[in-house]
Order: structure tokens, then C-alpha cells, then sequence
């Protein structure tokens, strides 16, 4: 397929209040290829000054004719918009691929999730409600849910499309008004998502987006005045800044920091079921996943069934360009490719069980080899720290006791899985391991918009995702009328 990012619209502008305006500062960002490292454009750079003019044009918005929107309303907006989304699934997924490097299938699963959010919560938009609450002789009490008002938005490069549409889509959803600050190294679809929402009707103001460095444009719409609710996905360390910033101005933060996410496969698994899984859930993405299973817990009765198993689907697995659609694309940037390949560097003791081939991977394209490493112990550095690349490591376990205290052995806890026949077991499983989402014979559950998501310990707090999300997007008032 062609490298043309054959856009609609104009990457180097932000959309504020409706308008597609140059950065205030004059100045852009390059845009690379991840595939080939070729520059293929430019985005805008966007200044604290761009910031202040967004916020203020949510804050506008508020009060205008989005503020005054029925919620059903809204959804229909939201439900439209993701109709625009599927039409266009295929053009989306090529910005994706040329300007994240994801291969396509990925890509294009990516701009089906998020139309797929746009109908989730458009749907949702009229049926979130307070309550009514029985009191005193002589009150009516009841809650109402409103929104926070201005809502920041600080998405990643990984899964840009989905996590617009989990963040975004609740936010406008509960009438919230948006500033979304998309990550340097993947604009395009936030842009493409932009224009598709302003002419789907959304009215000027609701969902503002200036691109821009995390340090600048970013590190302002955390710390505005302007701003009533942060929603932010990416790395423990900016996350904690993130945190920090909303403090100083006492608002509320959705901090999803990703993980070290266990599968535990124990001698009773469906081993031939779980294994497209147990590699999959680690290379997808090329492993630049918040919910990627680097970790699999294997019992000591069936290790070297699956270490050999997991390693003949790494010999095989191919590695290229994200036009030629292989099994792994490239990392996103040179600087995550050093990160990754420092970690593979740091297992040169350890045994290799198995590895990924490179195929089409150009000169200055960012390439890894996908990496499975065996019997490695749970104290080791690649099986506590959050790698972001398709590395997995496989480790040994005698009984449900260890597999539990190996499972909650790191400062994360963000999904796991269980592979087992036995009900008891999954169930005491479950409750014991510490992470936001637990899946049965199964890992991801396909990804699925409905379910709540979020961390607990270093993998962040606040859920998004479902009807969870919704709650999290709104403030909850409660009016206690006396009347005698
Ligand atoms: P960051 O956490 O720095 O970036 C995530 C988002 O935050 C981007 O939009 C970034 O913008 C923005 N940002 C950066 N600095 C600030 C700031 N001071 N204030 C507000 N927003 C800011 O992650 P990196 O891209 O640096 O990746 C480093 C590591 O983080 C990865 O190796 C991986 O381990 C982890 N990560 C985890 C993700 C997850 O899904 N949980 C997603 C991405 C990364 P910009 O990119 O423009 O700087």
C-alpha cells in the first residue's frame, strides 16, 4: 500500500471554538514515519496561550448551545458521529499505520473502537440519572448528576483512537466541554476525529484540541484554573506531575498509568486455548499496550510445555512495516526503541526461549525483535518494570499461594488473567489478585467498551470505560427540599 497519508484536513492547525487556527507561537512539530523514520509532515506546536484560549472557548461552550443541549441531544451528536467514524475506518486506519506505525488490522481495529465508543455513550448520553432518597418527614431529597464543567484530556501515542473515544466520548457524553491535548508523536486521528465531530454537528467550543509537547501545551492544561477534571493515560512519572498540577487547583484526576499484567496458567488450563493469548496480549501493539501481559505465571507441571509452545509462535512471528500489515510493526520512536532495546539488553544472562524475525524493516525505521524470555525470577528487572515493548517474560510457580504473591509482586495492578478449569480456583483467584480487571480463560474479553476500566496501586486510579466512566465524567449534587 501507498505511504500517502491522503488527509482531509489540515494536520498543522488547532481546532479552538470551532476555528481551525495556526499555533499561536508560529511554530510546529515534524511528524515521522515510525515505519521508515521519513518525515511526513508537521503539527502544530501548540503554547500555553493556545491552551488559555481553548479552555476559554469550553468554558464558552458551557454556557452556549452545548450547555443547553438535551442529553438526548447529545447522543444523537455522539451516535452520528460514530457513523462517521465507520465510514471512514479505512482512511483513518492509514493515518494510524503511517503516523503511530501500527499495522493496519490493528489500526482499523483501533477506528472501529472508537465509533463503537461514539455509539456506546451516545446511547448512554439520556439514561445516566440521580436518585431519589427517603428522608425526614416533610423533605424530598434527590441527587442530580452534572458535569465537571471544563474537562482536560492528556492521550498517549499507543492507542490514540480508543482512548479519545473512552475519555472524550464519556466526557461529552455527561455535557462536559473538552480540551484535548493528543501526544506529540500521534496527532493525525485526533485531528481527523476533531473535524468528523464538528461536522457531525457538535457545537463550537465542546471539544477544543491543541496539539503540542507534553512539557508545554500539556503541563498547561494540567496546571489552568480553567480546568475542572483531568483525564490522563501515559507513564507513572508524568502522571504524578499530572497529579500534582490538579492538586494546586484542587480537581479531580483519572490517572491510567498502565501495568505488569500477569496471566496465570495453571497444570488444569486449556493450554491449546490459552496460548494465542499469552502472546498475543504481549506483542499486540508491539507490546506498547497499558494492558499488555508481560508476565506469564506458568505451574511448575506444564512450564516446559509453554515455554516451548510460546516460543515456536516467536520464531514465527514477523516484524515490518505497518503498511505490509505483519504480526509486529515498528515502536513508535527511536527514543522508546533505545528504552526497549536497553531492557532486552539487560536480560543477556537470562535464557531467550524464543524470537521474533525482522522481514521489512527499513533503515530508520524504529524495529525490535520480539523477545520471550524463560525462567526468569520474579525479582528480575524485566519482570517488575513496565518494558512498552513486545517483550514477555515466563516464570515459574509450584501452587495458587505463590502464583498470587508472584502476581501481586509488583507495583501495579492493572488487569490479569486466569487459565484454569477449576471454578473454585478462578474464583479465589480473582478476589486474591490485586488489579482493576480480572479475566477468566480469556484475556482483554476483546476489548469490550462496556467493561470498567482502571488501575489500582501504581497503574493509576479512577475508572473509565462503561457506565463507570460516565460517573466518574460528572459531580454529583444533592437537593434536599423541605416542604412541610
Ligand atoms: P508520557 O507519560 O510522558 O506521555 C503521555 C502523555 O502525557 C503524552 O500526551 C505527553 O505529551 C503528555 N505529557 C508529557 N509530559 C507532560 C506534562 N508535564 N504535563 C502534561 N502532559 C504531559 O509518556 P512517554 O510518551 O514519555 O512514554 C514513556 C513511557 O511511558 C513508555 O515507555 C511507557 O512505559 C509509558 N507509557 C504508558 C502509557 C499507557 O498507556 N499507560 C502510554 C504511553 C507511555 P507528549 O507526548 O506530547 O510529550
Amino acid at each position: 500500500m501507498s505511504d500517502d497519508l491522503g488527509l482531509w484536513f489540515d494536520p498543522s492547525k488547532c481546532l479552538i471554538a470551532g476555528e481551525w487556527v495556526a499555533p499561536s507561537g508560529g511554530q510546529y512539530l515534524p511528524l515521522e514515519n515510525p515505519s521508515t523514520g521519513e518525515k511526513i509532515g508537521q503539527i502544530a506546536r501548540g503554547t500555553g496561550a493556545d491552551i488559555d484560549a481553548a479552555v476559554a472557548a469550553a468554558e464558552a461552550a458551557r454556557h452556549g448551545p452545548w450547555g443547553r443541549m438535551s442529553a438526548a441531544e447529545r447522543g444523537r451528536i455522539l451516535m452520528t458521529l460514530g457513523r462517521m467514524v465507520l465510514e471512514r475506518v479505512d482512511d483513518l486506519a492509514r493515518i494510524e499505520a503511517l503516523d503511530v506505525g501500527k499495522p493496519l488490522k490493528q489500526a482499523r481495529a483501533d477506528a472501529v473502537a472508537l465509533a463503537r465508543y461514539m455509539e456506546f455513550y451516545g446511547g448512554a448520553a439520556d439514561k445516566l440519572h440521580g436518585e431519589t432518597i427517603p428522608y425526614l418527614e416533610g423533605y424530598t431529597v434527590y441527587t442530580l448528576r452534572e458535569p465537571h464543567g471544563v474537562t482536560g484530556h492528556i492521550v498517549p501515542w499507543n492507542y490514540p483512537m480508543q482512548i479519545i473515544g473512552r475519555s472524550v466520548g464519556a466526557a461529552l457524553a455527561t455535557g462536559n466541554a473538552c480540551v484535548l491535548k493528543p501526544a506529540e508523536d500521534a496527532c493525525l486521528t485526533a485531528l481527523a476525529f476533531a473535524e468528523m465531530a464538528k461536522a457531525a454537528g457538535l457545537p463550537d467550543g465542546a471539544l477544543n484540541v491543541v496539539p503540542g509537547l507534553g512539557s508545554e501545551a500539556g503541563a498547561a492544561l494540567t496546571a489552568h484554573p480553567g480546568v475542572h477534571h483531568i483525564s490522563f493515560t501515559g507513564s507513572v512519572a508524568t502522571g504524578v506531575m499530572v497529579q500534582e498540577a490538579a492538586a494546586k487547583n484542587v480537581i479531580p484526576v483519572t490517572l491510567e498509568l498502565g501495568g505488569k499484567s500477569p496471566q496465570v496458567v495453571f497444570e488444569d488450563a486449556d493450554i491449546p486455548a490459552a496460548l494465542p493469548f499469552l502472546v498475543n496480549a504481549g506483542i499486540q501493539n508491539a507490546g506498547q499496550t497499558c494492558s499488555a501481559s508481560s508476565r506469564i505465571l506458568v505451574q511448575r507441571a506444564v512450564y516446559d510445555q509453554v515455554v516451548e509452545r510460546m516460543a515456536l509462535r516467536y520464531d514465527a512471528l514477523k516484524v515490518g512495516r505497518a503498511m505490509d500489515d505483519l504480526d509486529v510493526g515498528p515502536l513508535i520512536s527511536a527514543r522508546q526503541k533505545n528504552i526497549v532495546s536497553g531492557f532486552i539488553d539487560k536480560g543477556a544472562d537470562l535464557q531467550i526461549a524464543g524470537q521474533g524475525q525482522l522481514v521489512s524493516a527499513p533503515n530508520g525505521g524504529n524495529y525490535v525483535r520480539p523477545t520471550l524470555f524463560a525462567n526468569v525470577s520474579p525479582g528480575h528487572c524485566l519482570a517488575r518494570d513496565e518494558i512498552f515493548g513486545p517483550v514477555q517474560v515466563v516464570i515459574p510457580f509450584e501452587d495458587e499461594e505463590e502464583a498470587v504473591a508472584i502476581a501481586n509482586g509488583t507495583d501495579y495492578g492493572l488487569v490479569a488473567s486466569v487459565w484454569s478449569q477449576n471454578g473454585a480456583r478462578q474464583m479465589r483467584m480473582a478476589k486474591r489478585i490485586r488489579a482493576g480487571q480480572i479475566f477468566i480463560n480469556n484475556y482483554g474479553a476483546g476489548g469490550g467498551v462496556e467493561l470498567p476500566f482502571g488501575g489500582m496501586g501504581k497503574s493509576g486510579h479512577g475508572r473509565e470505560k462503561g457506565f463507570e466512566a460516565m460517573y466518574g465524567f460528572t459531580v454529583l449534587k444533592t437537593v434536599a427540599a423541605f416542604h412541610g
